[in-house]
């Protein structure tokens, strides 16, 4: 899948991002996207001149996510057994800021947590044990 985003989308701002199958998304979509395995964010800078064409390297390895799967068990979140079968791999710090792909800098969330790891409405607050929650902001 190739997802196409002018670089203030994917470092936060308004503008929505397209599929290569001419989809419109949400800029949250769009991040949540280039979060997981699979996806080549094709960066646009003005006049629409590629940027950068899928830093690969951002992306958790098969090994990588495996060894997530050993250390987290399932879902991070305080209070969900998902299983590690069901989760997707999480960038502690967003690529967007600097983040890398170690398994340090990792963590495994389901469908669900991982979607209110990207939501601009929910605090992510860090707990002992390497386990977060999430809180609805006012
Ligand atoms: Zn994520
Ligand atoms: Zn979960």
């Amino acid at each position: 899948m190739v997802v196409t985003m002018d670089y203030e989308t994917l470092l936060g701002g308004l503008k929505a991002a397209h599929l290569d199958t001419g989809t419109m998304i949400s800029p949250g979509l769009a991040r949540l996207l280039a979060c997981q395995a699979g996806v080549i964010p094709v960066v646009l800078g003005g006049g629409s001149q590629v940027l950068d064409v899928g830093r690969k390297r951002r992306f958790h390895s098969e090994v990588q996510r495996v060894a997530l799967g050993v250390r987290d068990g399932g879902c991070t979140t305080i209070g969900c057994d998902r299983a590690a079968s069901w989760c997707e791999a999480h960038h502690e710090v967003a690529w967007s800021r600097g983040g890398g792909t170690s398994v340090e800098g990792g963590r495994l969330l389901c469908s669900r947590h991982h979607h209110l790891a990207h939501h601009p409405s929910y605090d992510t607050t860090h707990h002992p044990g390497r386990k977060i929650s999430f809180n609805r902001r006012e």
